[in-house]
């Protein structure tokens, strides 16, 4: 029986990579799998899938509109599909994990979801929020604070290096950057308006 896996993390805890792995294990195998991305993220160019150390595959947009459902049936009609891997999953509307949930029950495809938690503001995302309700299996990919701890939030700098938890959830083309602490370090960082001052050592940029 086909399950629905959500793959969660903070940021830069290799989920991209994580999700090409899997990818290429289906494919490597004579199985065709089918990659889809957040249209929002296009840092490495539309439709694609990249990770930092180098590997990408090309992937299909999905937006907040896109009837993933009626797309991968279609697809699947016309080919069959093993496996779908969707990457920025925390994208996905609340109706979006239900069809997806569909694509596992009804067309028996294992679905792969990797994505955020929580935003900045330690909120769930919506597509999380769906996915942590409805999936078969949860799992961590873990990445650590600059303490050691496991950093399970993430912090928003603004281009002077304060840390914000006001705002828009998504901002695309900003000078916010973007940094993964445990949750001790997030409390303080926004206590103490300044992560440097907590962990005593420049962040670095991602
Ligand atoms: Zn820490």
């Amino acid at each position: 029986m086909a399950q629905l896996y959500f793959y969660y993390s903070a940021m830069n805890a290799g989920k991209s990579t994580a999700l090409l792995q899997s990818s290429y294990n289906y494919q490597e195998r004579g199985m065709r799998s089918v990659v889809y991305t957040a249209e929002i993220d296009d840092r490495f160019g539309a439709g694609q899938v990249s990770s930092r150390i180098g590997l990408s595959s090309p992937a299909s947009l999905f937006n907040t509109q896109t009837a993933l459902y009626t797309e991968i049936s279609s697809k699947h009609q016309r080919q069959p599909i093993h496996c779908v891997l969707i990457d920025e999953c925390q994208f996905l509307t609340k109706e979006q994990v239900r069809e997806l949930s569909d694509v596992v029950d009804e067309l028996d495809i294992p679905v792969l979801c990797y994505g955020l938690r929580t935003d900045f503001r330690g909120e769930l995302f919506s597509g999380s929020e769906y996915l942590l309700a409805w999936a078969d299996k949860l799992v961590e990919l873990k990445t650590i604070c600059h303490c050691g701890r496991k950093a399970t939030m993430v912090l928003r700098l603004d281009s002077e290096g304060r840390p914000r938890h006001e705002g828009e959830q998504v901002v695309i083309g900003g000078n916010e950057r973007y940094v993964s602490v445990c949750r001790k370090h997030y409390k303080q960082a926004l206590s103490s308006g300044s992560l440097e001052e907590v962990h005593g050592v420049p962040v670095r940029s991602i």
